[in-house]
């Protein structure tokens, strides 16, 4: 289709790669000139997916994480899978506060901030099977206008 970018990466679910993760979504997003403020985002949004999937979806065993992101037109959509363990309730899972491991010291905030920094979250998920978070985000919004009205 014309108008779109795609790109997928692979990576081992290790901590150490977590960052690597972001950063390369970050790299790839450059080209729809985003603000500081949209990369950093975006980088936190698939900070706490790649996180879930390695502490939640492998339960620290060292498996592929996968990353899928598409442009199209100003419209940035990343997906970050696992194949592991998956999601009983999804529902229960994104409530803001829920954790099945508070005793980590987790706040249970992973998919509150996914939603808050993003402008769409959609959850895929069966147990013993993975899951799928799809993530989207218009970048851009209003400077449309203002660049036209300087024109
Ligand atoms: P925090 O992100 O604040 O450290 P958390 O990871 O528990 O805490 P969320 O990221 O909101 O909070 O996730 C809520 C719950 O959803 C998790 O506790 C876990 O039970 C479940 N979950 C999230 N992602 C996955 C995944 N990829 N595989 C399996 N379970 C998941
Ligand atoms: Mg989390």
């Amino acid at each position: 289709m014309r108008n779109t970018n795609e790109m997928e990466i692979r990576f081992d679910s290790r901590s150490e790669n977590e960052s690597f993760a972001r950063v390369a979504v970050a790299a790839f997003m450059t080209q729809l000139n985003p603000t500081v403020e949209e990369v950093a985002d975006v980088k936190t949004a698939v900070s706490e997916a790649v996180t879930n999937a390695i502490i939640h979806g492998y339960d620290q065993a060292v498996k592929k994480v996968h990353i899928r992101c598409r442009i199209r037109e100003n419209i940035f959509c990343v997906e970050v899978s696992d194949t592991g363990r998956g999601i009983e309730n999804i529902e229960e899972a994104m409530r803001p506060m829920f954790t099945t491991r508070p005793e980590q010291d987790r706040s249970g905030m992973g998919f509150a901030f996914m939603e808050a920094f993003m402008d769409q979250v959609e959850v895929e998920s069966e147990p013993g099977k993975g899951t799928t978070v799809k993530m989207q985000k218009a970048i851009g919004k209003g400077r449309e206008i203002w660049t036209t009205q300087s024109l």
